[in-house]
């Protein structure tokens, strides 16, 4: 089914914003008007376990910021932040499961380790994959890669809408 990864996007902002230790602001940068091919439930659990972490790792004077955009690879949802960023020797082993760097940070905000796990389960069920590049003391990139045939056209989704109209 097609997504509106635009206002999912929004959504997931609107519900950070609102939330009371958060980071100063949470933006989104939408660069795409193309729909994603998915399962809603699993791309909304994907990004919302991206922008816990992010708002979780990040100071209140940090930023964070989703975006959406498509280029002739395919379509690409990251989630950067401002915050504690990982050291290089702990990215490769992030999406393990219960893997958590020991650092003050996420001892003191808790957490069971499984969240990037789940997440990269779910992003193989949508042949999709998960880059991260970080800075320690200066935020992390995590960005969702998915292929071409799973982007499609506004216009295509609203054509199909239609067509299931004149089916009824
Ligand atoms: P859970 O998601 O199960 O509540 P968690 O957030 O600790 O717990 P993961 O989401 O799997 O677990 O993340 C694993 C570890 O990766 C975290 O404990 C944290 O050390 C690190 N991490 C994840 N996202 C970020 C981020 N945006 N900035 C800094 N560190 C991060
Ligand atoms: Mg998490």
């Amino acid at each position: 089914r097609p997504i509106d990864i635009a206002g999912l996007l929004s959504l997931l902002r609107r519900e950070a914003m609102s939330l009371e230790r958060r980071p100063r602001n949470v933006n989104t940068q939408i660069d795409s008007e193309e729909w994603l091919l998915g399962a809603e439930t699993e791309i909304h659990s994907i990004v919302s376990n991206l922008l816990t972490n992010a708002v979780k790792y990040t100071p209140s004077e940090g930023e964070v910021t989703l975006r959406w955009w498509t280029d002739d690879e395919g379509g690409h949802i990251s989630v950067r932040d401002t915050g504690v960023g990982i050291a290089a020797e702990h990215i490769p082993r992030l999406t393990e499961r219960f893997y958590r760097v020991d650092s003050g940070r996420s001892r003191e905000m808790g957490g069971s380790g499984l969240g990037l796990a789940i997440v990269k389960h779910a992003l193989q069920r949508h042949e999709a994959t998960l880059t991260i590049e970080s800075t320690p003391g200066k935020g992390s990139t995590f960005t969702c890669h998915f292929p071409q045939h799973r982007v499609v056209s506004r216009e295509g989704v609203e054509a199909g809408v239609a067509r299931l109209h004149a089916v009824d």
